[in-house]
């Protein structure tokens, strides 16, 4: 039914008033509303909607990427939960981990806002430090942007310029069958550091590891680059959405499936005792849990040896490994301890 009444909004049939955005979603606004009407004025050479960044040629061998992030106050943060220096810093982050996942260097950004007038001047100050902490760290300039006011939220939006050489650009579409699924880091973090914030448990050592992890996501923009230099690295994104949701734009993209090892995706010593002193289930974070910004990618099995190493050696940290590829319909098989489980009905449940 819903299927028929998308097909039929696209094409003009349906009465518009009858169905609301929640009924098709962020991915179905995307997919079935924006996507098709312009896929017909793509030019050569340009890669759009549906990859973390869009492609542009640049010249004959370098692709420019552009990716935009928006923030909306009270649907991605609350003011007095995070600072106005870590929403700077995560504002650029965020973006900055889409240039990561395809491999890039960011070259410039551009920050719009809008800020409601009774809004202290000094707040604004530290957000701008916070967003200029990380430009210095990244070496990249903001060229630009729009400031204006709003009525009563801020609204913040980071649009960022990178590049790529053309045969080390990473995409959703490469992963094959046979690949490992890997990851830059321990995951369910951030989604644990959002919780502590929600309960109010903020003094305990984990909490406050948790809560950086979350108001101040490290964008990995070096570990991009190094995955991109090898051609045994096949798909690659960033795991903004978590891996329950983000691994199925990777299968989509290159049509085919994944298996998931749950007591295998790694995780945090301090994600750890955050669930054991709270009762709280660690996979939900690990597995669903969103906004770590690691990059998730799959590599080819027997080349993995000797990237762990070289990853080692250039950052001082591991890679980790959870799951593979498998031929055949774009599903996920999650399983513990070898047996199948159904986790997308257990994290509905958790909520
Ligand atoms: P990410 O989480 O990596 O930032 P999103 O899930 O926000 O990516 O978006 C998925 C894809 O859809 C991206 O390629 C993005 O550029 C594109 N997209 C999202 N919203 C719009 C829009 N309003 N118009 C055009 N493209 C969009
Ligand atoms: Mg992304």
């Amino acid at each position: 039914m819903l299927n028929r009444n998308l097909n039929a909004l696209i094409s003009g049939q349906t009465n518009y008033k009858r169905m609301k955005l929640s009924q098709i979603g962020e991915f179905g606004i995307i997919e079935k509303i924006i996507e098709p009407n312009f896929r017909k004025l793509l030019g050569e050479n340009q890669f759009g909607i549906g990859d973390d960044c869009a492609i542009m040629e640049l010249d004959k061998s370098l692709y420019q990427i552009v990716t935009t992030d928006l923030l909306i106050e009270n649907t991605h943060f609350t003011r007095d939960k995070i600072s106005a220096f870590d929403l700077g810093f995560k504002a650029l982050a965020v973006n900055l981990s889409d240039i990561a996942s395809m491999g890039g260097a960011p070259v410039a950004t551009f920050l719009s806002v809008g800020f409601p007038a009774d809004l202290e001047v000094s707040w604004v100050q530290e957000f701008m430090q916070g967003y200029r902490d990380l430009s210095e760290k990244e070496s990249v300039p903001l060229l630009g942007g729009d400031t204006t006011k709003s009525s009563s939220q801020i609204v913040i939006n980071v649009a960022v310029i990178g590049k790529v050489e053309k045969g080390k650009v990473k995409k959703r579409c490469a992963a094959k069958s046979g690949d490992i699924i890997c990851s830059t880091n321990v995951l369910g973090d951030s989604a644990a550091g959002l919780r502590c914030l929600q309960n109010n448990i903020v003094d305990t050592e984990y909490a406050k590891h948790l809560i950086k992890r979350h108001n101040a996501p490290v964008p990995r923009v070096a570990e991009g680059k190094f995955l991109s230099q090898f051609k045994q690295v096949h798909a690659m994104m960033d795991i903004s959405d978590g891996v329950f949701s983000d691994i199925k734009h990777i299968l989509k993209a290159s049509k085919v499936g994944a298996k998931i090892y749950c007591d295998r995706v790694p995780t945090s010593l301090y994600l750890k005792t955050a669930c054991k002193e709270n009762n709280w289930n660690k996979m939900a974070f690990s597995i669903s849990g969103g906004e770590d910004y690691e990059l998730l990618f799959t590599v080819e099995k027997e080349f993995f040896p000797l990237l762990k190493e070289r990853f080692k050696q250039e950052f001082d940290r591991e890679l980790f490994v959870f799951g593979e590829i498998i031929e055949g319909e774009q599903k996920v098989l999650y399983l513990d301890d070898e047996k199948e489980i159904d986790v997308e009905s257990g994290f509905r449940h958790f909520g």
